[in-house]
């Protein structure tokens, strides 16, 4: 049976770099590279990779290479705001979306009403023009297939791929650049004098049966345009806790502080929660003395929420039960547990209230206000009584962090209007 050109491949150009530059237009068309925090770089521009620059070279390797070159510590957190978006844009064009990794996803396209032309091209602008990066798009028969058509013509560009073309393809396409082939199966086909993956596809069934794993059989399917490996959807991540902390010095016996600090992992935590589509049941703090002895303690809550408002005056009852005057903490720590995931999700009779739709709208404000501006720009106010944080190379921060206005104090804060909500 002859599949249909329907199986779509997605891939961010250079993700981490671009995200930077779209985060930051001054270094567009610069040579920008990730990873300063390892001192190993995670991931570079395609102007640095246009130097040789690339994943997993030293540093100073690089800098050697070039000058001039942009050295940035990871922000995951931007990383997976964009990589969440560029899934929700192709989420648009079709509900069969595979989330391969950070930057790579698969879609199962309906071609009844636009070609695999028109829409590969539709992504990619829409992609561009929200979001201020690039992505490639292959699509074929089959997953492998997409896959060699998207990396193709990278950066930037589209190959559609269809059943009378693919020995073209194939015959271009050196077999240990097949996804699924990995060393040991590409040596072994060597020796048999298989070089390309069109050699590949043109040996018999069960020789190829004989020589490799199953993997490598299905490739052999895939590649001729049987698709093997089928779209694995909605591998809805679930988790069972999240927990954010943080560790400060000098210690401080200052109770703003350290609630601020609190407080501060508590919107970091809950954020995440958010982003994810879970709610949760149960909030914990454990605040670390300095002699690394800790007290902890956790509270329900019912019903379930993700909402600041509900779980903030839970995290001050406590933090009030904790602390104790006198005694000096080096960090705090924040979880939230008892999860529940999107789909488990139950239907809540008090969900239509008036106050926990303000609620709700306003925690959704501060989420989006803070994807746009970055890291917390807007947060409680009992969060300016954050100090500043002395510097340490592990420490090391990506620069909108620090971005700030003239006048600005060290926490970048925007003014809205402040909003005085009811407990319950
Ligand atoms: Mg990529």
């Amino acid at each position: 049976m002859t599949e249909q050109c329907t199986m779509l491949h997605v891939d961010a150009d250079g993700f981490f770099a671009s995200v930077e530059q779209s985060l930051n237009p001054a270094l567009r068309g610069r040579a920008v590279v990730t990873g300063a925090e390892r001192g190993i770089i995670a991931a570079a521009s395609y102007e640095a990779k246009a130097l040789k620059i690339g994943r997993g070279m030293q540093l100073h390797e690089a800098r050697a290479l070039c000058p001039s070159l942009v050295v940035l510590p990871s922000d995951y957190e931007a990383y997976s705001i964009y990589s969440r978006r560029i899934f929700n844009i192709l989420r648009r064009f079709t509900p069969c979306v595979e989330e391969y990794s950070i930057d790579e996803a698969f879609a199962i396209i309906d071609t009844a009403r636009s070609s695999p032309e028109e829409l590969a091209a539709a992504i990619r602008q829409a992609v561009r023009e929200e979001l201020g990066l690039t992505v490639s798009v292959g699509v074929s028969l089959t997953k492998t297939l997409a896959k060699l058509c998207s990396k193709f013509r990278k950066p930037d560009n589209q190959t559609i791929l269809r059943h009378e073309h693919i020995p073209v393809m194939l015959k271009r396409t050196p077999i240990d650049k097949v996804w699924g082939i990995g060393a040991a199966s590409t040596a072994k086909l060597t020796r048999l004098g298989v070089h390309s993956a069109l050699d590949f596809i043109g040996m018999e069934e069960s020789q190829v049966r004989k020589l490799l794993h199953k993997p490598g059989h299905e490739s052999w399917h895939e590649l001729r345009g049987a698709r093997r490996f089928r779209l694995e959807q909605n591998p809805q991540r679930s988790y069972d806790s999240m927990m954010k902390g943080h560790t400060f010095a000098p210690p401080s016996g200052d109770p703003d502080f350290i609630f601020a600090e609190a407080l501060n992992n508590l919107e970091r935590a809950l954020a995440k929660l958010r982003r994810h589509q879970h709610r949760c049941g149960e909030i914990g703090l454990s605040l670390r003395l300095k002699d690394y002895d800790h007290r902890s303690a956790a509270l329900r809550i019912a019903p379930l929420s993700d909402s600041n408002a509900a779980l903030v005056p839970r995290l001050r009852q406590l933090f009030n039960a904790l602390f104790e005057d006198g005694a000096i903490y080096r960090s705090t720590n924040v979880w939230l547990a008892e999860l529940e995931p999107p789909h488990l999700r139950q239907p809540d009779l008090f969900d239509n209230s008036v106050a926990k739709q303000a609620r709700q709208e306003l925690d959704r404000k501060v989420d989006q206000l803070n994807r746009q501006f970055g890291g917390q720009s807007v947060k409680a106010a009992a969060l300016l009584n954050l100090k500043d944080k002395p510097s340490h190379a592990r420490d090391a921060q990506p620069e909108r962090y620090g971005r700030l206005f003239k006048g600005e104090s060290r926490i970048r804060h925007i003014n809205i209007p402040r909003l005085t909500l009811g407990e319950g």
